[in-house]
């Protein structure tokens, strides 16, 4: 996996920073939000370093489809497989703040009012 030096994720992966951690495997970390904004609010996190969707190569492109696929579980053992929503946020104006791509799983309660 490639990682980044400064990348606070990448310091997660590499076990530098705890977390408390729903489901790992070759290629996918997932661990709770330390900041939740819903009761349940998990992250999936690709093992290798890349910041925005438009930086995915084949291998990144790869990734990313194992871990939507492993949402599901990721979900039910987090306890939350009646509903979730799942979240990207992609850039600045989406207000990302961690720029290592990762998916947001968020649930355990009405998730109230949807955008679309
Ligand atoms: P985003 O705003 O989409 O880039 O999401 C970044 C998320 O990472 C935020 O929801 C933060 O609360 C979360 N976060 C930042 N640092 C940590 C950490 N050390 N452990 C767990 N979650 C974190």
């Amino acid at each position: 996996m490639s990682l980044d030096e400064n990348c606070i994720f990448c310091k997660i992966l590499r076990g530098e920073i705890p977390s408390d951690k729903v489901y790992e495997d070759g290629d996918m970390l997932a661990f709770r939000d330390i900041h939740p904004q819903a009761k349940v609010h998990v992250l999936c996190v690709p093992k290798s370093h890349f910041s925005y969707l438009s930086e995915m190569g084949e291998k990144e492109r790869g990734l990313v489809g194992k871990c939507m696929a492993k949402l599901p579980e990721i979900a039910r053992l987090a306890g939350i497989e009646k509903g979730y929503r799942v979240i990207i946020n992609q850039g600045e104006d989406a207000g990302q703040t961690v720029f290592h791509l990762h998916i947001h799983i968020l649930g355990g309660q009405n998730m109230g009012e949807k955008l679309l």
